[in-house]
């Protein structure tokens, strides 16, 4: 396993948070803060701010994705949003599975592929969440849990098209508690996805796929959760609505 084969992304999911003035105060702030950064810098904002972060990432190292999209091209989907349109609009990148849709909005693996492939299609790049339940990691199913997920989710993708997943380990019971995966736990389980995919497309791609982690990363735990071996950056939630700490996560990655 080379570190160095792949790109480590930091990409922010500012979630349901910020108007369009308070997203445009951060931007600003975080735009000299991370203009030397050596790894990918990604921020995933709600839908109504992709125009503003388009607009003011403009030739800056800054790309933008959105937290999600329907698998539908069109159609009577009233409030959804398709890939089509992200695209369209100069959004590279989309979330897709994070566990805050499968347990709140009826997000099953099945509709995470169907949202993946449509996000393919459209010429997005997709970062994929998948992790376990707290219940499920004490039962000992993690690996099988995970496993499947990311199975389910890269059915009908082809080995090409793979170079546009970036997958995130997300263990449920992690995300905005403050609790996070040891270091140890988080690679281990990238390291598992890693073989994975390694079935699936062989050594070279997983070698090549940048697998973040992602739960109550932060300004203090960032160096030794990006020092492990199998993890290429993180996911970032509550860190990553103020600049100082997203940066300093960025630098970790940076590294
Ligand atoms: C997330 O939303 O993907 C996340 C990891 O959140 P937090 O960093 O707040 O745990």
């Amino acid at each position: 396993m080379n570190k160095a084969l792949r790109q480590a992304i930091i990409a922010g999911n500012w979630k349901m948070n910020k108007t369009r003035p308070e997203a445009k105060a951060l931007i600003e702030e975080l735009k000299p803060m991370v203009k030397d950064a050596a790894c990918g810098v990604v921020i995933c904002v709600p839908y109504t701010n992709l125009e503003t972060a388009l607009e003011l990432t403009k030739g800056t190292n800054i790309k933008v994705g959105a937290e999600n999209c329907h698998w539908a091209k069109s159609g009577a989907f009233t409030g959804e949003i398709s890939a089509d349109m992200l695209a369209e609009m100069g959004v590279e990148y989309v979330i897709i599975g994070h566990s805050e849709r499968r347990q709140y909005f009826g997000e099953t693996d099945q509709t995470v592929n169907q949202r993946v492939r449509a996000a393919l299609d459209a010429g997005l790049k997709v970062i994929l969440c998948v992790g376990e339940l707290l219940e499920q990691r004490e039962t000992g199913i993690t690996e099988e849990i995970v496993g499947m997920q990311t199975k389910a989710a890269l059915l009908g993708v082809s080995a090409e098209e793979l170079g546009r997943i970036v997958i995130a380990y997300e263990p449920v019971w992690a995300i905005g508690t403050g609790k996070t995966a040891t270091a140890e736990q988080a690679n281990e389980v990238n390291h598992y996805i890693r073989t994975v995919v390694a079935k699936l497309y062989g050594q070279a791609a997983a070698d090549g796929m940048t697998i973040q982690y992602g739960g109550s990363m932060n300004a203090k735990n960032a160096d030794e959760l990006l020092a492990q071996p199998d993890v290429d950056g993180g996911l970032i939630g509550g860190a990553s609505l103020k600049a100082p700490d997203f940066t300093t996560i960025v630098n970790a990655a940076s590294k």
